[in-house]
């Protein structure tokens, strides 16, 4: 019985699930301000059906922990029962989750009593006019008492994912990472990848991971940190006050775009429609929604997925055309439909 292996000789053993392509924010770099074509409800996967594919995933694939996402997963009122069910079956994967934060104060406890382990999540700015901005919604205090509340609720670590827009919030790396370590969260940058709605992104005016190594090294001493990095998309920097050389934390930066770091990928993908991507950049897709609906063996549904993760391409979803450069063509799902 085999994992998910490609041609390229790497394993997914990591799996990012999308539970819903809906969101109640409208994040610049990911949703047009009108929203999208949402998916009908009979298209998308089922409570059941994604407890379902979970377990071949974890009994069949090798899969080794599972992160929940969207679209924005809590805007899926059976978020509990999924988590309780993947949780009660396999009580040694760890759950984990990508949220925005928005009405994680009411749902913790639920959803860590459920078995959520870890989560992550989205905060840009720590401005509320800035927030307003990126996200099309003024909704900041919600996202920090989330976080509050995650962290009261003893998850550890409480990672931040932010994305850095030009002219929006380019120049706020540093008061970012000042305001997480203040708070002891793990801040991590991620470089704006081509997957908005709008297409307005372009390799000329993101803001790169070397740009926020230096704005951040103004004001800290940024130091590689020990731990060698292995399959996470993150570089971690240990932060150090620049007069005492105080260790105050840890920052990541994740250079998809200016350093990428497909050859150590181990991700597979699931859509909230039961499509497989092997790549965020992937042009194909596999469908498992038919064979979940039409009796087809869990040991049927796991080959589909072999098959489909065996054609991974060797970098950004087309075979070492950087993103951004001549004959990159943009995916057709946005980040939102596809799940970050
Ligand atoms: N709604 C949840 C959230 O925002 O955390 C989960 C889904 S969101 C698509 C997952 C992650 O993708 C977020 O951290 C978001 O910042 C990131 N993301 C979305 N669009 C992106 C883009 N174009 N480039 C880089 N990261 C992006
Ligand atoms: Fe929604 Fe997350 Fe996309 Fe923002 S990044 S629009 S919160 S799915």
């Amino acid at each position: 019985m085999s994992g998910l292996i490609d041609q390229f000789g790497r394993t997914a053993t990591d799996l990012r699930m999308s539970l819903i392509d809906k969101c109640n924010l409208r994040c610049r770099y990911c949703m047009p301000a009108e929203g999208l074509d949402w998916l009908k409800k009979d298209d998308m996967l089922t409570a059941d059906e994604v407890i379902r594919l979970a377990d071949i995933a974890i009994s069949r694939l090798g899969i080794e922990s599972i992160r929940f996402t969207g679209g924005e997963p809590m805007v899926r009122a059976d978020l509990v029962d999924i988590l309780a069910g993947v949780h009660a079956a396999h009580p040694q994967v760890e759950l984990s989750m990508t949220t925005n934060g928005i009405n994680l104060e009411r749902k913790i406890d639920a959803l860590v009593e459920a078995g959520l382990a870890r989560i992550n999540v989205s905060l840009d700015t720590v401005c509320p006019e800035t927030f307003a901005k990126i996200t099309r919604r003024d909704r900041l205090t919600k996202v920090l008492s989330g976080l509050h509340a995650a962290k009261a609720a003893g998850l550890e670590p409480i990672k931040i994912n932010a994305v850095l827009l030009r002219g929006i919030n380019d120049q706020q790396a540093a008061e970012l990472l000042t305001w997480s370590l203040e708070h002891d969260y793990q801040l991590r940058f991620i470089e704006q990848m081509p997957l908005d709605a709008d297409h307005n992104w372009t390799r000329d005016n993101m803001v790169t991971a070397a740009e926020i190594r230096d704005q951040i090294a103004q004001v800290y001493t940024l130091t590689e940190h020990e731990t060698p990095r292995g399959s996470a998309p993150a570089e971690l920097f240990d932060v150090q006050d620049k007069e005492t050389q105080e260790t105050l934390g840890q920052v990541g930066i994740i250079a998809s775009v200016t350093e990428p770091f497909c050859a150590a990928c181990s991700r597979t993908r699931i859509t909230a429609d039961a499509k497989v991507r092997s790549c965020l950049f992937s042009h194909t897709e596999t469908d498992l929604m038919g064979l979940l609906r039409d009796g087809s063996s869990d040991e049927d549904i796991a080959n589909a997925w072999r098959e489909a993760m065996w054609h991974k391409p060797k970098a950004h979803g087309q075979t070492q055309v950087g993103l951004g450069m001549p004959g990159f063509v943009q995916p057709e799902r946005t980040m939102s439909a596809i799940g970050g």
